[in-house]
Order: structure tokens, then sequence, then C-alpha cells
């Protein structure tokens, strides 16, 4: 079951196989209409000429490509950890903590700004809090002693308790009770930001799938009752649902655990993986879906026989939480309801792992020793190999990178591996790396009616195209 889900994501939506194949028919400028509308809003303009464009991208000057060797016979398990460090995403600079690499800092750039664009587009404000988070803050909710060993605690020169804030209920409650009291007319307010936590894992592996600092999307939510902060708790998992959507993801939303957090209501979203650490219960024809802590789980709601209730290993990367007033009460966070009446706030919190994601969707939609990304947040969408032995190809190379970078969603989108290295060499690295497209650049580039060999990764598919099938191809391309 497993195995035919993973093969269906690889289908529909993270590989461009129909793209791909339809393109020859497909005339530029109709296709360029089409993705007018989806362009306007993702993608700034950029109008600078092919000549003189200094945007050209090489591989002989970029730190990349570093000849790493696949990590075979080592300790690791995990698939997309060995991926990341072989293909130069992540580097280890300790037990637990990585180094996101240039080709990784892309990727993670484009997922932050899938998730800025679905939360703002129900209202959330982005913002960051200090990292450092008093103890004064987290003994007024009793989490200082609570929450164990994970949490990071250090003292200033004056001995002062600080943590490394691994959650913000405690610092964004505190701004909403020292500002002025809010009415109603202005809640929901949905504030988020995306920051480094820590949390003093004893046992980190799998590199971002469970470390020690990574980076995490996590969102406040304050409303005056109960029924309100249900409605933007609602809301706030359909965003989650577009974000994962637009990743090509098939992800499951499960009934979740509560844990240090607390709050009357959770969600996990969750991805099948062998190497997951959590356990999911989801039922098919009933739409009954747990994580296996969940006492919902453990009743056994499912257990009629035709039911097709289905467990599996699966990894959480978004978590939502309806808190009530547990924070706002410590807090003493207060806003003026309907009938003009003073009460706690009631909040919800959620969080998304962004380093996490990053990895899980690697991890679920990837082969052994290549990569594949969900197209959309590819480091680049295309890598030009030139012949290492004739100039002209170079050349070429060049001016097809020019051409591509006029269109404005592609801007920035291209490397040359100009590498002084045999073709199929380079081709074997680019698609470790997973860039969507590869484009060779050999003999029958150089003929009179020159054409070249263009290669889906996803798919493993080749075929030779003239520069205005190239260009055509270029115009279905989905970016952000
Ligand atoms: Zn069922």
């Amino acid at each position: 079951m497993m195995l035919s889900g993973k093969t269906r994501q690889m289908s529909l939506v993270a590989c461009s196989s129909q793209t791909f194949l339809k393109l020859c028919q497909t005339p530029a400028v109709c296709l360029a209409q089409c993705n007018m509308s989806r362009s306007l809003n993702t993608r700034q303009t950029n109008n600078s000429s092919p000549e003189g464009y200094s945007g050209r991208k090489y591989v002989s000057k970029m730190y990349q490509n570093l000849g790493n060797v696949y990590p075979e016979s080592s300790k690791l398990v995990c698939k997309s950890h060995k991926l990341f460090l072989y293909a130069s995403i992540v580097q280890q600079c300790y037990f637990g903590g990585y180094n996101l690499l240039p080709l990784g800092q892309r990727v993670q750039d484009k997922l932050i700004k899938i998730i800025d664009q679905e939360l703002e587009s129900i209202g959330c404000q982005k913002m960051a809090m200090t990292t450092l988070a008093p103890a004064k803050l987290w003994k007024k909710t009793g989490r200082w002693d609570n929450i164990g060993h994970e949490l990071f605690r250090l003292t200033d020169r004056k001995k002062t308790d600080f943590c490394l804030g691994p959650t913000h209920e405690e610092v964004i409650t505190n701004i909403l009770a020292s500002g002025p009291m809010l009415s109603y007319k202005r809640l929901p307010i949905k504030m988020y930001q995306i920051t480094k936590k820590f949390r003093d894992e004893n046992s980190p592996k799998y590199g971002f799938l469970r470390g020690r600092e990574f980076d995490m999307k996590d969102l406040y939510t304050f409303d005056a009752t109960l029924e309100d902060a249900t409605e933007t708790y609602n809301s706030v998992c359909q965003a989650y649902s577009r974000i994962l959507g637009r990743l090509g993801l098939d992800y499951h939303q499960v009934i979740g655990t509560t844990g240090n957090i607390g709050g009357s209501l959770s969600h996990e979203f969750q991805l099948q993986a062998d190497i997951g650490e959590d356990t999911i219960h989801v039922c098919k024809k009933c739409g009954f879906a747990a994580n296996a802590e969940t006492e919902e789980a453990q009743n056994k709601h499912c257990t009629d026989k035709s039911c097709g209730l289905s467990i599996s290993p699966s990894i959480e990367v978004g978590h939502s939480f309806l808190l009530g007033t547990k924070y706002s009460k410590h807090f003493d966070a207060k806003c003026k309801d309907r009938q003009a009446k003073n009460g706690f706030y009631q909040m919800g919190c959620y969080g998304l792992g962004v380093s996490r994601i990053m990895q899980a969707c690697v991890e679920v939609l990837s082969s052994e020793k290549k990569i594949v990304w969900p197209q959309i947040i590819a480091p680049y969408q295309f890598c030009i190999i030139p012949l290492e032995s004739k100039k002209e190809c170079l050349s070429i190379a060049e001016s097809i990178s020019d051409d591509l970078n006029t269109n404005p969603r592609l801007s920035g989108e291209v490397v040359i591996d100009d590498r002084d290295k045999q073709v199929t060499f380079r081709l074997f690295e680019a698609k470790a790396i997973g860039y969507p497209y590869v484009i060779t650049i050999k003999d029958k580039a150089l003929q009179d009616q020159p054409e070249f060999e263009v290669i889906d990764t996803c798919n493993n598919e080749s075929r030779f195209m003239t520069r205005e099938q190239i260009q055509n191809l270029s115009m279905l391309i989905e970016t952000v």
C-alpha cells in the first residue's frame, strides 16, 4: 500500500512527465498566457536583456559538486540524510547540527516563500522573536521545570537564566499581555516567525529529521471566543494542506497528541515513510486518521472488519494545537469580546518543520542515489552541460542560459556545468543533485539545424529539442 502511494506521488505531482511530452505541440505564446496569472503573483519581473546579462552561473565557480563519495557503507541508514551529504545540500558541523550549504539554502528559501504566501493569504503577519527566552517567562507557565532535559538552558554574566527557545508560547503571550487590550474587532491576531529552534536531543539522527537545531515556522493565533478560535484553527489547517499540496506531497492530517504544549484539539500533518519515527493509523474507508499515541487510536475506533485501517511509520512535518486559555491565563492576557466583557485570549499554535519538510520530501520522493525534489523548490530548474572538448559548445550553453534567464520565472534558475569532466560524469552528478531538467550540448548542437538533448531527471526520459521547444518547456515550469 505504501509503495503504491509513493508511485502515485511520483507520477502525479513531483514530476512533469506530461509537461515534457506535450510541449512539442504547444505554442509558446498560449502557454505564456496560461501561466501569466500565476507568475504575476509569484515572481518579480526582470527585464535585463541577454546582452551583458551577468547572471550566468558556472558550476566551476560554485561551492557544490564537491566530489563527495556516496556514504554507502557508513552507519547511516536514512536515504535522504545520505543524499543530503552526498549532494552537498548540508554538511555536518557537530553531532546533530548541520550547516545548510548554498544548494540547500536555495531550496529552503523557496519553501519559505510558499509558506509565506499561504500564511499571508489567511491574514497572518510575519515577525521575529528573540532566540534567548528569559526563564522568568517560562517559569510563569511552569514549563521551565516541567519540560525536562531537551531545553537548552544558559546563564548570562549577571546570573540571569535563559533558554534557547524551542517554541514561543510564553514570549508571544507576554507580547500581547504587555500591549493595549484589543477589541474583538481586531481579532484574530495571527503572528508567525521562521527561525532557528534548539532542542537538546538525546540521540540525534537522520540529519534534519531529528536534529538539535533546525528551522521551524511557528504561528500563534489570538481570538476572543472558542468558536472564533476554532474557525481560525480550521483556516490554518487548510493553509497547511495547501502548502503540502503545492509541494505535491501525499500527506495525512491525523488527530495529534498534545504533549507538553497542551490544548484541547490537535492535528498532525504526516508523511508516510519507513524511516519515520511516528506511527499513524489511517482508514481509507471511514476517514479515521490518528497518531498511534492518541487515545482515539488506542480506543481502536476503527475495528470493524469492513474498515480499511492501515498502520504505518511516518514523519511528522506539521502540528496544530487549539490551546484555549492555557497560556493567556498565566499572563493575564485579555481582550474585549462582543459583549464588551474582558476575557482571556483563546489561543492556537501551529508549527511547521521547515528544514524537516525539506528532507522529508526527499525521503519520500527520491530513489537511493538520486534526489527528486518537489519541482517547485528544486535548487535550480536547469543544468546545462556542454561537451568539454569543444569550445563552441560552451558558447551555445551560455546563450541557452541567457535565453532561459529572460523568462522572469526562470531568472537565476540555470547553472552551466562547465567543468572539464566527461558529460556522462557531470550528468550523473546533476541527477544526484536533482535539477529537474538537464540539457546536454553535444555534436548535434553543432549541426545546421541544432538540437539539444533535454533530460527530465525525475522520469529518466530524454529527447532532442530545438531551442524553440526548450523555450516552450520553460514556459510550463512552475517556480515560486
Ligand atoms: Zn475505518
